[in-house]
């Protein structure tokens, strides 16, 4: 029997109407005679109005409580589209992520799956039931609640499509693919119909949240094609394969959730083993023999961060990024010379650039990314 994995995100479940034409897709799937699993995630905006609650008892949250409190999101949207299906007629059961025996490593609010023992949602399957699993969350080896990072129920999706062999996985939010910008930044942007697993995960790492880097770089792994799709608007699609057609048209993307760390050269080592222990990842770096820099992702503790890496050198907040990702950019440096030259005249002239095989990043402060967004894409991409 084939199995095919749907996740939906969470604007496709946002309130009960929704919910309801979601079951009603899931249980047209299970009637061709496919074996379905849902990957859900919480409902609209629950996982931030979580976040927010936890924000006013303590700026910085203990991240195991963290993550007891968000995994609830996924709970109640997987129970209610399991009802939903079932008063369809079609058989259905929800598991959460630890029931559906997704192991991770121990680490709280941005924990990896290190593996997946699906029998019980194998069994289910084998009695015919749609299985519904709660995206986002997993169980440490230690028997504790984790969940994989914001936007993790894509990786849920993947890991269990790998896990159960499945066909494809199928990621359903409001947008109907991948774009060469974020539609919502760059209106005329550009659908693009298939992309390879690198050019994908460069976006991902980049900032572009339509797919989760994780879920990008696990499908690469075991080479589940990913088809991204819109829940509502049926019709175009993004294909992620590894036989992707070649396409030398850049896309364009934005992140705003940087800090900048400028310590000297001797300082590096503890500062990196700091920056580890704090749970944040470096995004860039340039080591000079006297100083270094570290592009720094802002993490949930920020505020604890903040202070701990501002006693080791000069950190600067409130900055963001904006990539260029085309295939074989590193062999065409006229590209990165009007990127530059396409945020001078936007104004957003980079603090510092960073180059890697397909992607060109500049630096530049929160507020001017979405405006040097859409000057590289007018420059690089434009539309037809
Ligand atoms: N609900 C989680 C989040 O908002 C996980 C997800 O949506 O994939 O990040
Ligand atoms: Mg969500």
């Amino acid at each position: 029997m084939s199995v095919v994995v749907q996740k939906f995100g969470g604007s496709s479940v946002a309130d009960v109407p929704k919910l309801e034409a979601v079951a009603e897709r899931v249980a047209t799937t299970r009637a061709t005679g496919l074996d379905v699993v849902v990957v859900i995630s919480a409902m609209g905006k629950t996982t931030d109005e979580l976040l927010a609650l936890a924000h006013q008892i303590d700026e910085s949250p203990p991240r195991r409580e963290l993550d007891m409190l968000v995994t609830t999101g996924e709970r109640i949207s997987m129970a209610l589209l399991s009802m939903a299906i079932q008063k369809r007629g079609c058989d259905a059961i929800s598991f959460t992520g630890s029931q559906s025996g997704i192991i991770t490593n121990d680490r709280h609010f941005d924990a990896r799956i290190i593996e997946v023992r699906p029998w019980r949602l194998e069994d289910e399957l084998a009695r015919g039931r749609v299985v519904i699993v709660a995206g986002y969350q997993g169980m440490s080896y230690r028997r504790e609640i984790t969940t994989l990072g914001r936007g993790g129920s894509d990786t849920t999706a993947i890991a269990l499509a790998a896990a159960l062999g499945a066909e494809r996985a199928e990621i359903y939010s409001d947008v109907d693919g991948v774009y060469s910008a974020d539609p919502r930044v760059v209106p005329d942007a550009r659908h693009l119909p298939e992309l390879t697993y690198a050019q994908m995960q460069e976006m991902a790492e980049a900032g572009a949240k339509v797919l989760n880097s994780t879920a990008v770089e696990f499908a690469r792994r075991s080479r589940i094609a990913i088809h991204a799709r819109a829940t509502f608007k049926p019709g175009r699609e993004t294909v992620v394969h590894e036989d992707a057609a070649y396409d030398a048209t850049p896309a364009v993307v934005g992140r705003k959730d940087l800090a900048r760390l400028d310590v000297a050269a001797s300082e590096l080592p503890a500062a990196l083993a700091e920056i580890e222990a704090l749970g944040l990842s470096v995004r860039e770096s340039t080591v000079d023999p006297d100083r270094a820099r570290l592009w720094i992702a802002r993490g949930v503790d920020w505020a604890a961060a903040r202070a701990a890496l501002g006693a080791r050198g000069a950190l600067e907040d409130g900055l963001g990024a904006v990539s260029v990702v085309a295939p074989q950019l590193a062999g065409r440096p006229r590209v990165m010379a009007e990127a530059m030259a396409a945020l001078a005249s936007a104004g957003a002239t980079p603090r510092q650039v960073s180059t890697a095989p397909l992607r060109w990043s500049a630096l530049v402060p929160e507020a001017a990314v979405d405006d040097a967004v859409r000057a590289l894409h007018d420059a690089l991409a434009p539309s037809a």
